[in-house]
């Protein structure tokens, strides 16, 4: 292994000592830039010059989406709008998107970061790279983009959507690489089965997949189907988009954070303290080199543990598992706390089940009640004599797949069977949920 650049490699004293010292050009940026980190500060009782050392960290405030949100569009910037280059965003349920900025050093960080993790997954200088991520204020498409014309590949900017064109210029343009969302890629797979071309002979080797959370057995789904390698990339745009973290092709588990650019803590997300090393909790960044939008303490939302022990690629850097989960997609099922990830892991293990399912919640009296609605595979359906659900087969599926949730993800759950191709496909983004909680409730009158 040859690591795209020696940070990957220090060791870690050595990365503590780097990262310290952007960490406390960080801190000076924010305070002195940056009217809502100031006060902050001051709620804290604290000034930059009170984090002495890496226990101090745990003084600094944290940062929450919702404070992107009340500084729209940009109080939060520590650049001033002569030096910003760039504008990204991700768009709220509530209207209006949080807004990222970037420097033209940012921008050309968020690069190198890119190129690293393209690296890492395989990709090399000369390969054609298919990005099926959406572009547009989303951060995933130009953020791949700018990272694989930086590690010098044949950049095609597909975007998502328009699945046959996708098929014909992978046929036509032979990539090495392809990038998008798990559930789209396999979208893409899955159409190209039923226009009699078989994924498993296309020019592609790996994919970098990312931008929502998936399971291994959707990892081992698309290996198969492609007759690739996989990869999970992570990012967010409020600390910069996708390449925060990358997965290695040689060991496939766990993410390589970039942590000479992003620092990490994982805490406990009721009583905010750390979590030890190797347990679940919430994921935390603090941003190291960012100009335009420094971030102190991240609060990502995003459920994961962290491991510091040296990989087996070679690489030192501190790695995090896939993520298990959103504490926005946590389903509380009488008590029970389940990610629609855990669901995934549980039904992908069968035959008998397609790729596509949903989960849809609805109050029954006082009661959450979730129905787990699941496509059966092609080759279950085509072997049912009447191709209806009404039968013996269909009813012992149904007690099958229950009893795995209960025993493994601790959920029970209606289950619904769909023919193959019922549920909506994806073009960016899975909707695994559909919740009508509320809506429900507000309509109850009789
Ligand atoms: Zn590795």
């Amino acid at each position: 292994m040859t690591a795209y650049v020696s940070e990957e490699t220090l060791d870690r004293s050595q990365m503590r000592d780097l990262q310290w010292k952007r960490l406390k050009q960080t801190i000076n940026r924010v305070y002195s830039h940056v009217p809502f980190y100031k006060k902050a500060f001051e709620e804290q009782g604290i000034t930059p010059e009170d984090i002495k050392s890496w226990d101090d960290v745990s003084r600094l405030p944290f940062t929450k989406k919702h404070h992107l949100r009340e500084n729209y569009p940009f109080n939060l910037l520590a650049a001033p709008m002569e030096d910003i280059v760039r504008l990204h965003g991700s768009s709220g349920t509530s209207g209006k998107p949080t807004v990222v900025g970037y420097t033209q050093n940012d921008i050309d960080h968020w690069a190198d970061i890119v190129a690293r993790a393209i690296y890492m997954a395989g990709g090399r200088k000369g390969d054609v790279l298919h990005n099926a991520y959406g572009y547009g204020l989303f951060t995933g498409g130009l953020g791949l983009h700018q990272g694989a014309e930086r590690l010098g590949c044949a950049t095609v900017p597909i975007s998502g959507g328009n699945t046959s064109r996708q098929i014909t210029l992978i046929q036509d343009f032979k990539p090495r690489v392809i990038c998008g969302t798990p559930s789209y890629i396999l979208n893409v797979g899955e159409t190209m089965k039923k226009m009699g071309i078989n994924p498993r002979e296309t020019s592609v080797e790996y994919a970098i997949l990312g931008a929502e959370p998936w399971s291994e057995e959707m990892r081992t789904t698309i290996e198969e189907l492609f007759d690739i390698k996989a990869m999970d990339i992570y990012g967010l745009s409020e600390v910069m988009g996708p390449g925060v973290a990358m997965e290695c092709k040689e060991c496939q588990d766990g993410l390589h954070i970039a942590e000479d650019h992003f620092y990490v803590e994982v805490i406990d997300p009721d009583t905010l303290k750390p979590v030890p090393e190797g347990e679940d909790g919430e994921i935390v960044f603090t941003s190291l080199t960012k100009e335009a939008l420094p971030i102190i303490r991240y609060r990502t939302g995003d459920i994961s543990s962290i491991t510091r022990e040296t990989c087996k690629c070679g690489r030192t850097t501190t790695k995090m598992s896939r993520i298990k989960g959103r504490i926005d997609d946590m389903i509380i099922l009488r008590g029970v706390n389940v990610f629609p990830s855990e669901i995934e892991r549980c039904i992908m293990q069968m035959k008998e089940i397609g790729t596509n399912y949903q989960i849809h919640l609805t109050k029954k009296g006082v009661m959450d009640h979730a129905q787990l609605q699941v496509e059966v595979s092609d080759s279950f359906f085509e072997s049912l004599p009447e191709k209806n659900f009404e039968n013996p087969t269909c009813k012992d599926l149904i007690k099958k797949i229950q009893s795995t949730l209960k025993t493994e993800a601790l959920v029970s759950m209606e289950v619904c069977l769909k023919q193959p191709e019922e549920l909506p496909r994806s073009e960016g983004k899975a909707k695994r949920i559909v919740d009508r909680r509320s809506s429900d409730s507000l309509s109850v009158s009789s």
